[in-house]
């Protein structure tokens, strides 16, 4: 599993990379057409790199004429992604190979030789240009306990911010870190609320080579002092407080909890804090005043010279399937792939006004709010609240006021507001939104719908992109323009990704998803090369494992069947939970769903569903039977649940995803063993639903 391949000649020396050159004409669409979409039958045939036999030809699709120009891989991959890092990243030095991989040893390394600063030049920092970028949509929130609080929503100023001025607080903050002793390759640990502060921080780690690890502002001091510690960062960069959908939320108070253990004490000896609020006794004694220590600083930091697998920041799971995972990426890899994806999935064009509503504290955050949008110079939006803040209304009215050409949010946020009135999203002016993005979850085709037909009055591409902390930027998305989206379905590779799904059993109903390579994929779990190793590239030798269970439809198009660990196995026949889950929205009355297996004597595994119902659907005696009816339709009979739990709500991590593997042991009366809970945003929820589980059973 060890092959490389060179900068100066794509077509050779991997043989790997062959179906490709077979095909030579320049046609781009292959990878749309199902070459790569293959099943093999065992593991270990699964371990054959992909090759040609499978080429299934399509009839050629239509393609956005914008792509005809700029994206061709027909060479394959590495020649693919050598021409797009060389046109999208500003090098210091080029790389002399496109990738060299040793999957056996974990070892996954792209454009070698290449020598860059992620904060530099083109790639994030451009230092004359004065297109606005940042644009903080709610400083106002800060008002908003004083008298007025809705006038200022509507009136406060919008603080933005020009690249130019972002190269200057960028390099006096990474003054700051270089007097706090933070050298290249220290981790700094990033606690902060949504504002330009911590896209500055992110790109002055980068600036001087540190590897900035952030940890969403919202979890407890438990969860942020295990990251501190796993992570070895000797710096911390908070805020006094932040806001949130008009709560303050004490940053400092909770780094100092998470503190306040020797191991932590001892290994932290800086903490910078930011005033957000700006609130008495925000600071603590021996703390550094972030805006005051940048106020002194030079406006120019001369950038640390970086070779391309060099790391550039490590970031945590969201903890949906246990103990939450430190991947470490790459500086020139992940870029690369960051810039090129928010260009061609999301249909960037300049001038555009791009939001991704995510949080940085996540993957969504780091590539789309942060590094592919400053990488393109693309004005790109920092929200900081939430989406029912003050009222439903609250995305839709952002997209008027500013003109919003591609809106991405995640699925739980889309059924948090479809259980709303349709009022909240007509009322406001949607007509500059042109691409709808989603992930994170799968998005069940009811929600598919409302965001595609009330959001996007029908005449929007709704692009459901699947990934992961890992894999750094999509791999699976469906292509703007094509007209051919199928609700429900991830659809197809993005350029350069071979994907495959591979089985280890022919009779084995679901199929796990895996990728051949990819330039932004992790590099490592930090300090655990060796779970990093067999986690992901033990599994099926050669492939990236995604841990996801995937199916492709007749046409080709593939299907995220939920996860793996989650499949159930009712008398032999294996289901994936997120088309159960489906089934179930299909109903009409639900808002959400999840579905899990429980021990069933007869069958071996049960269908265990709790479903929440929309605001006003009242729970009736033929509620279960309607449920069960409309799994039977879509589905067939033995993916009707056994036992139906009307739920108000269901466990979920801080990144929104449904927890299964709590419900699990819940369905299976484990009340005393949840596992890992620290990832969980709503323990009540568990409480309320274990006690209803007793009462039902
Ligand atoms: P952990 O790895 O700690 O268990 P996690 O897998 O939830 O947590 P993330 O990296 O945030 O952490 O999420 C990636 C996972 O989210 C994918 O493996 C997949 O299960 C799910 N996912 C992401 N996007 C989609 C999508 N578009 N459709 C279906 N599932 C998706
Ligand atoms: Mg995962």
């Amino acid at each position: 599993a060890s092959s490389a391949s060179s900068a100066s000649s794509a077509s050779s020396p991997s043989s790997l990379l062959q179906p490709h050159h077979r095909h030579h004409h320049r046609c781009h669409l292959r990878l749309l057409n199902g070459q790569q979409w293959r099943g093999v039958s065992t593991s270990t045939a699964a371990a054959a790199p992909p090759s040609s036999s499978s080429g299934e030809e399509h009839g050629p699709l239509m393609l956005h004429p914008k792509f005809w120009q700029t994206l061709d891989d027909s060479g394959g991959p590495a020649h693919f992604w050598g021409e797009q890092a060389r046109r999208h990243i500003t090098w210091y030095h080029d790389f002399h190979t496109v990738q060299h991989h040793d999957t056996d040893r974990g070892i996954v390394s792209w454009f070698l030789g290449g020598i860059l600063n992620a904060s530099c030049a083109s790639n994030c920092g451009r230092c004359n240009n004065v297109i606005p970028v940042v644009k903080p949509t709610n400083y106002s929130e800060l008002h908003a306990h004083s008298a007025n609080s809705q006038l200022h929503l509507k009136l406060a100023g919008v603080k933005q911010v020009s690249y130019s001025e972002l190269h200057a607080q960028v390099c006096k903050l990474a003054n700051v870190l270089k007097l706090a002793g933070v050298k290249k390759g220290d981790r700094v640990c990033l606690y902060m609320p949504m504002t330009p502060y911590v896209v500055y921080a992110m790109l002055a780690c980068a600036r001087i080579g540190a590897v900035h690890s952030v940890v969403f502002a919202g979890f407890s001091a438990t969860s942020l002092r295990s990251r501190i510690l796993d992570a070895g960062c000797k710096v911390v960069i908070t805020a006094d407080e932040a806001v949130r959908g008009g709560k303050r939320i004490p940053l400092r108070q909770t780094v100092a909890d998470a503190l306040a253990s020797d191991g932590c004490a001892d290994l932290v000896s800086t903490v910078l804090v930011q005033r957000r609020t700006g609130v008495e006794g925000g600071l603590r004694a021996g703390d550094i005043d972030l805006i005051d220590a940048m106020a002194k600083e030079r406006p120019y930091c001369e950038p640390e010279m970086l070779f391309s697998e060099e790391p550039l920041f490590m970031l945590y799971t969201s903890g949906s399937t246990g103990q939450p995972k430190g991947l470490v990426h790459s500086t020139a890899g992940y870029m690369t792939q960051a810039a090129v994806t928010h260009r061609a999935i999301f249909d960037y064009q300049p001038g555009d006004v791009y939001a991704c509503v995510a949080d940085v504290g996540w993957i969504t955050g780091h590539s789309y709010v942060v590094y592919g949008p400053l990488a393109n110079g693309a004005t790109t939006l920092l929200f900081e609240s939430i989406p029912t803040y003050p009222d439903s209304g609250r995305y839709w009215e952002m997209v008027e006021r500013y003109g919003i050409n591609q809106f991405f949010t995640t699925p739980t946020a889309i059924r948090r507001l479809m259980k709303d009135a349709d009022e909240f999203v007509t009322k406001y002016d949607r007509s500059s939104l042109r691409v709808l993005g989603s992930a994170g979850e799968p998005l069940n085709p009811e929600a598919w719908k409302w965001y595609h037909n009330v959001v996007g009055d029908g005449r929007c591409d709704i692009i459901d992109s699947w990934w992961q902390t890992e894999t750094g930027a999509p791999m699976l998305a469906p292509l703007v323009g094509t007209n051919n989206h199928k609700p429900g379905a991830a659809m197809q590779p993005f350029f350069g990704i071979t994907p495959a799904i591979l089985n280890d059993d022919v009779r084995s109903a679901v199929l796990r998803a895996c990728v051949y390579r990819n330039p932004s994929m992790a590099r490592t779990i930090h300090g655990d090369h060796e779970r990093y190793t067999s986690t992901y590239w033990g599994v099926y030798p050669g492939y990236y494992f995604t841990g996801d269970g995937a199916r492709r439809d007749e046409d080709g198009h593939l299907w995220i069947t939920g996860r793996v660990d989650d499949v159930i196995n009712v008398s032999g026949h294996r289901m994936g939970t997120a088309e159960i889950e489906s089934a179930l929205l299909e109903h009409g009355g639900v808002a959400e769903a999840a579905v899990v297996g429980y021990p069933h004597d007869v069958k071996g595994q049960g269908v265990y569903a709790y479903v929440i119902l929309k605001a006003g659907e009242r729970v009736t005696a033929e509620t279960a039977d309607e449920l069960k009816a409309a799994v039977r339709r879509s589905i067939g009979g033995l993916a009707v649940p056994d036992v139906i739990q009307i739920t108000p709500d269901l466990p979920k991590t801080r990144s929104g995803k449904i927890m299964r593997r709590i419900l699990r042991k819940i369905a299976a009366n484990q009340y005393d063993d949840l596992g890992d809970v620290t990832t969980l945003s709503n323990p009540e929820a568990v409480t309320a639903i274990i006690d209803d589980h007793k009462a039902i059973h």
